[in-house]
């Protein structure tokens, strides 16, 4: 088959289009052949290396996977059904996965980040209990769009913030993947959302995704103009992901019992933090790593029935999997690239 793989750490150049066998499912696993995978950030950081991460090389990237079942031994599961995949892959056997929480498994992993090759290639193997079945009217493109972001957003918003109608939310990066997640799942719970960006054009698309008030985080500043926007009041709730650059007007942000959920460092991940105002506003601090299966699966109903939709920014064949990954990196996009297997 073929295949984007990575012999070497390093910039977008290491990412080399060659043949490798198809893998062979394990006990418990399905073939899937591959039709879309979306990047996410994580792809760019195992490419670059990681210091405290050994990725096996040479390594197949890819977490977002739409496809078709190319071969099971599961009656359920017939080749040739359409499907996408739940990115997190746990043991399935402890006490975090049996309660629920796979996410807290202690041998959790993320397809196509260590041991799993993803869905840079036109097979991939992977656990049934992966393997979420999409109607004919969900396109294998805006399927592969959906999982990470939108299950990582929801389990930041519902799970980890509690956000409640009517409540204020603020969204960083609009244009990123999370954020254009968030964005509609907080107006869909019937939050005001606040969305910032870096251009006017994304700001108008982050309207039109359901935010009311819209910050330029170039050319204004963020915290001063969220507490103008609220009257002094800030909001109930901050969506973190971009880190050292953004973290002091995020906390300047939220309003007396604000709740701050953050999965990601971006820009960098050392933070200072003010210790007067988080006790004496009575802020929660909530980290927040990708979603449980079940949230998946209570979500997935939202993008067939296009109540959630994940929006698109461009796609490419898999032989330019390195084009792709530097429209990631130029932060000009808004929302998800994917390639096209
Ligand atoms: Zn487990």
């Amino acid at each position: 088959m073929n295949a984007i793989r990575f012999h070497t750490h390093g910039g977008p150049d290491v990412l080399r289009f060659e043949e490798v066998p198809v893998p062979k499912p394990r006990p418990g696993e399905v073939l899937i052949r591959v039709r879309a995978c979306a990047l996410n950030h994580l792809d760019i950081w195992q490419r670059r290396g990681l210091p405290h991460v050994t990725i096996p090389l040479p390594h197949i990237s890819g977490s977002d996977v739409a496809g078709e079942i190319a071969a099971s031994s599961q009656s359920d599961l017939p080749a040739g059904m359409r499907v996408m995949l739940q990115p997190g892959i746990s043991c399935g056997r402890c006490q975090a996965c049996l309660s629920g929480r796979d996410n807290a498994c202690a041998k959790y992993e993320i397809l196509g980040y260590r041991n799993y090759p993803g869905g840079y290639a036109e097979y991939l193997t992977i656990p049934v209990a992966n393997v979420v079945p999409i109607p004919e009217t969900i396109d294998f493109v805006r399927a592969a769009s959906f999982p990470l972001t939108f299950l990582t957003a929801w389990h930041m918003l519902v799970t980890r913030a509690g956000l409640k109608q009517g409540e204020d939310v603020l969204v960083l990066a609009a244009g990123s993947g999370v954020g254009q997640a968030a964005i509609q799942i907080g107006a869909l719970l019937g939050a005001r959302v606040f969305a910032t960006a870096g251009s006017a054009d994304k700001l108008a698309k982050a309207r039109a995704l359901g935010a009311e008030e819209t910050i330029h985080h170039h050319q204004q500043d963020v915290a001063a103009e969220v507490l103008r926007l609220t009257n002094r009041r800030g909001v109930d709730v901050v969506i973190e992901h971009v880190g050292e650059a953004t973290w002091p007007h995020s906390v300047r942000s939220l309003a007396r019992g604000g709740r701050l959920v953050t999965c990601g460092a971006t820009t960098g991940a050392k933070a200072g933090l003010d210790l007067q105002a988080l006790f004496a506003k009575q802020l929660s601090l909530l980290g927040s790593y990708m979603g449980t299966k079940g949230e998946l699966l209570q979500i997935a109903p939202l993008l067939f029935a296009g109540r959630l939709n994940p929006v698109v920014d461009s796609t490419f064949p898999l032989a330019r999997a390195a084009e792709a990954q530097q429209r990631l990196e130029s932060s000009g996009h808004f929302g998800k690239i994917v390639l096209e297997v």
